[in-house]
């Protein structure tokens, strides 16, 4: 059935105005003053702004990591999300040495095409670079639509790949089209950090942290970009956290190295000290990179305000304080890494980012969803509102004040990471292709209904037509 929203003001990347937007066949049919349409409901917007559906490129639904699965699987984690305004995810495939790569996607399309309730996407995790594993990435780019590829140069002896790795694909991703992504911290020095800590009796939550300095991420960061450079291919730095990385991003970016950087909602706006609450709390606050000194907040968001870092991930890797958390009591490094944050990436950046003065409303448009989808081969079939562009939008309310919490959320863990903070804004109804995923703030949606999104590849276009446009 045909929609109609009337009377919202129309937020994209570029622009802002008041206009009506028809919606028809999963697509945006039209944009203009006073549409109507005698077969068409009709959805008042008055006093809310419509923004394009979020794209968070960042998510670990159902992952298996430390002897245990996020909590959140692709049912909870985009009923969330829905609920926070996000109506893509990508999420990390990952992958194992040695083992058929196809064998990692058909196990993360079994988990996730009964259940989700929006569109969603995968990177693929690449472990090692060999003849083996080149012969699989035309198949991985053609048929899946897979164009991104995920190095951890971190986690030794779990994810971490060797620089000969990272050097190979780096190579591999110039000559396909795809785009690298690091998780950059050096793992070595880590890993020696972590055997002093604990050999010195230190087990809190906190040496979390403290073994893995900013000048770690920093590190690790500027060998990404120089060997970028090297390769004269692209790269993308997920959740950056610190000073020392921005500045390796923003070095890298002055020479013309072609270098994308992410951060988080959980580095803009919680610090170092959250890892030191009392009764094992810490273990809340326990991802990678760690959070950092107050300081670093500051950066972050001067970072975004003036592109140096361009989009936001919610690096949603959520686990229970109790029963998955507390594997870590006695020993830090047996905290399963990650949080609860899908839900709250957009409200956070809006409130704490738009209402503070920090960005700019167009800005938080791009940083939570345009840029997303054009670095993620995803644009403008997602990301902006457009004709012919999926109906994938969001009717916000940006005057509702409210607090932060478990009761609330709709994630499945046991806590949330921000609880008691006060957040001006809330997405009010979601629509994913032309159908109510929440509406008035409740769940409407269908397990299953979010279709699998093949990417373009990297630099390109994607149209809703599934024609791709080469711009290069
Ligand atoms: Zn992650």
């Amino acid at each position: 059935m045909k929609k109609i929203i009337k009377n919202g003001i129309i937020v994209t990347a570029a622009d802002t105005y008041k206009a009506d937007i028809l919606i028809e066949n999963e697509k945006i049919g039209l944009i203009g003053q006073d549409l109507s349409d005698p077969g068409a409901e009709v959805i008042d917007a008055e006093g809310h702004y419509v923004f394009p559906g979020g794209v968070d490129p960042h998510t670990h639904l159902e992952m298996p990591f430390g002897g245990t699965v996020s909590k959140d699987d692709f049912e909870t984690g985009t009923i969330a999300a829905a609920h926070g305004g996000t109506t893509t995810v990508i999420d990390f495939c990952l992958t194992n040495k040695g083992e058929p790569l196809q064998n990692s996607i058909d196990q993360w399309h079994a988990k996730s095409k009964d259940k989700s309730v929006i569109d969603y996407s995968f990177h693929l995790m690449v472990g090692e670079m060999n003849d083996a594993v080149i012969d699989q990435l035309p198949s991985v780019i053609e048929d899946e639509g897979i164009t991104s590829f995920k190095v951890f140069m971190a986690y030794k002896n779990v994810f971490q790949a060797d620089d000969e790795t990272l050097f190979r694909t780096l190579e591999e991703a110039k000559r396909l089209g795809a785009l690298v992504m690091v998780h950059a911290e050096n793992g070595d020095v880590i890993d020696h950090l972590v055997k002093k800590a604990l050999q010195e009796g230190n087990t809190d939550p906190i040496y979390h942290a403290l073994t893995r300095p900013p000048e770690a991420e920093g590190e690790a960061t500027g060998r990404a970009a120089q060997l970028t450079g090297l390769a004269d291919s692209q790269l993308y730095v997920v959740h950056v956290s610190c000073q020392e990385a921005v500045e390796r991003i923003s070095e890298a970016r002055k020479k013309g190295y072609d270098v994308w950087g992410e951060t988080c909602p959980q580095y803009l706006v919680l610090d170092q000290s959250y890892l030191e609450k009392p009764n094992f709390e810490g273990a809340k606050y326990v991802w990678s990179p760690p959070l950092r000194e107050k300081f670093n907040q500051e950066v972050l968001w001067n970072a975004l305000k003036n592109g140096e870092l361009q989009t936001l991930g919610s690096d949603q890797c959520s686990f229970d304080f109790s029963g998955q958390k507390d594997l870590g009591k006695g020993d830090f490094t047996k905290i399963p890494n990650g949080g609860p944050i899908i839900e709250d990436r957009i409200s956070i950046l809006f409130s704490e980012g738009v209402k503070k003065g920090r960005i700019t409303l167009n800005q938080f448009v791009d940083i939570t969803s345009t840029r997303v989808a054009k670095t993620f081969g995803l644009f403008p079939q997602k990301g902006t509102i457009t004709v012919g562009a999926d109906a994938d939008l969001v009717i916000f309310d940006p005057t509702v004040e409210r607090t932060i919490s478990v009761e609330t959320s709709h994630m499945a863990a046991d806590y949330n990471p921000f609880e008691g903070m006060e957040v001006t804004g809330q997405p009010v109804s979601v629509l994913s292709r032309g159908e109510f995923v929440v509406r008035d703030k409740e769940f409407v949606g269908k397990l299953g209904s979010g279709k699998y999104l093949k990417r373009a590849r990297y630099g390109d276009f994607k149209l809703s037509s599934e024609e791709q446009l080469t711009i290069k």
